[in-house]
């Protein structure tokens, strides 16, 4: 049986139930067999055994009271990765299906994605099964500093930087920031993503959507094509969504859809994104009121989206949203590039079903990478006490994606894959991570 295989059964047995971790696991280290199979060293030195037990993982009970004077009591987690090349950074996400398994999962492609994007950071990711949706602001704040009165002590801008994720924007980053500061008395820069008077970085917000267009537009340049009169449809209608919506329609494309947890649109004429963008940020409605505001577009409840013919598709909602039925669906409707901006949107087979027939697939660790890409620049610009114009960010963000789509075009080539940027991301983020531990000795 071959290292890797061993690795993963062991993982398999010592990780029951957490399948979504399992999943993550078994793409990363499958498809990095042939590196890991040419250095027979990591095997002597134990370097995937290491790699997929986190360094520490953090779980504490996180007690507020709800407007009603009601105690509520949520779960929050913290698991702190790998810090081979920089201190450990990832986001923070609520939502009530947060678990462990997904929260390792989240961690352990934070670890590559962190790699990829060429700068010194580390992996790790958390958050609390605390739904913030229909909560007033200040059960948000509540909560907020009660899951920061624990987690401070586990954090720092030296060691550990949490951003935002599924159910954290720039609200609840501000709550967050606002205790840790109280609690400290430290001004440095913690957390990411913060508001614009207070350390945050321009382009942080919408770095997440932009950087996945920036990267699809230079796969489709590879293969002389671009976004130009193509029609988009976009799953979601949160941060990544919105900003790659604007993005895409930048470059001339159509975007066509957005989703959320409890339907869809279809506007063939094109989304109004701007009126999208106050319904969910602002007045943090529901996709259904869009057919009021157009009553030429369609609304369904449940998911769907994929059955909307494109010819590019941005899953940008959560985990498993795109399942090989739905590839299927994909490819029969002529769609030619997938770009994932949510984190492992699609099941195995559907990635299996988009490489078997020849789609253009981006995957999340790469595509998704500008967001924890734009938040490192927002660590440079704190520790430097100044900050950079927008379109100096910009430009940034924009060097990295094209520097990620190459560095996984060549890994994916290099080791015989070419086109595979599933198997190529992978490589180049596990090579860099795994040579900083074969350095730094048995830790
Ligand atoms: P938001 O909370 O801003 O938006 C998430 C969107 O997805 C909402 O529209 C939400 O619908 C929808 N959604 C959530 N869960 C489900 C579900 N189970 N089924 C269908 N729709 C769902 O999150 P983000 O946009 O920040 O994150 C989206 C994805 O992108 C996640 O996978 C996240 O890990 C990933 N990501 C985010 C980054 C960032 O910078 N924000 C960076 C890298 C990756 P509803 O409104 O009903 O809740």
């Amino acid at each position: 049986m071959s290292y890797v295989q061993n690795v993963l059964n062991g993982l398999i047995a010592k990780n029951q139930g957490q399948s979504e971790f399992i999943q993550a696991a078994t793409e990363v280290l499958t498809t990095i067999e042939p590196c890991v199979a040419a250095n027979p060293a990591y095997e002597k030195a134990a370097l995937l055994e290491r790699l997929v037990e986190p360094e520490r993982q953090i779980m504490f009970r996180v007690p507020w009271i709800d407007d009603k004077g009601n105690v509520q009591v949520n779960r929050g987690f913290r698991v702190q990765f790998n810090s081979a090349i920089g201190p450990y950074k990832g986001g923070l996400r609520f939502h009530p299906s947060v678990n462990l398994s997904i929260i390792k999962f989240l961690g352990f492609e934070q670890i590559f994605k962190n790699s990829l994007t060429t700068l010194p950071i580390g992996g790790g990711k958390g958050g609390a099964d605390f739904d913030p949706k229909g909560k007033s602001d200040n059960e948000v704040m509540r909560f907020c500093q009660s899951f920061m009165t624990e987690l401070y002590r586990h954090i720092g801008a030296d060691t550990d930087v949490p951003a935002g994720d599924i159910g954290v924007g720039g609200r609840e980053v501000a709550y967050m920031y606002g205790q840790y500061k109280r609690i400290t008395g430290l001004y440095e820069g913690v957390l990411t993503g913060k508001g614009l008077t207070f350390g945050g970085s321009l382009v942080r917000t919408e770095a997440t959507g932009y950087g996945l267009v920036y990267l699809v537009e230079e796969m489709l340049k590879a293969a002389g094509d671009s976004f130009e009169g193509k029609t988009v449809v976009i799953s979601g209608a949160g941060n990544v969504a919105v900003y790659a919506a604007y993005k895409a329609t930048q470059l001339g494309a159509k975007v066509v859809s957005f989703s959320d947890s409890t339907g869809y649109i279809y506007d063939k004429d094109g989304v109004d994104i701007p009126y999208v963008e106050d319904l969910k940020f602002n007045k943090r409605g529901r996709l259904s009121e869009y057919k009021n505001h157009k009553p030429s577009a369609e609304y369904h409840d449940g998911k769907g989206v994929w059955n909307i013919p494109c010819d590019i598709a941005l899953p940008c909602a959560t985990q498993n949203e795109l399942n090989e039925a739905d590839a299927k669906t994909l490819v029969a409707n002529g769609c030619k590039a997938v770009g994932e901006g949510a984190n492992m949107p699609s099941t195995l087979e559907a990635i299996d079903v988009f490489l078997k027939n020849g789609v253009l697939f981006a995957p999340a660790k790469a595509a998704n990478a500008g967001g924890v890409a734009t938040s490192a620049l927002e660590m440079s610009q704190n520790s430097a006490r100044l900050s950079w114009t927008f379109d100096e960010v910009d430009a940034k963000l924009h060097g990295i994606m094209v520097s990620i789509y190459n560095n996984m075009a060549s890994a994916a080539k290099e080791y015989g894959v070419e086109g595979n940027f599933v198997a190529g991301a992978n490589i180049a983020g596990f090579l860099k991570v795994a040579e900083a531990m074969m350095a730094q000795g048995i830790v």
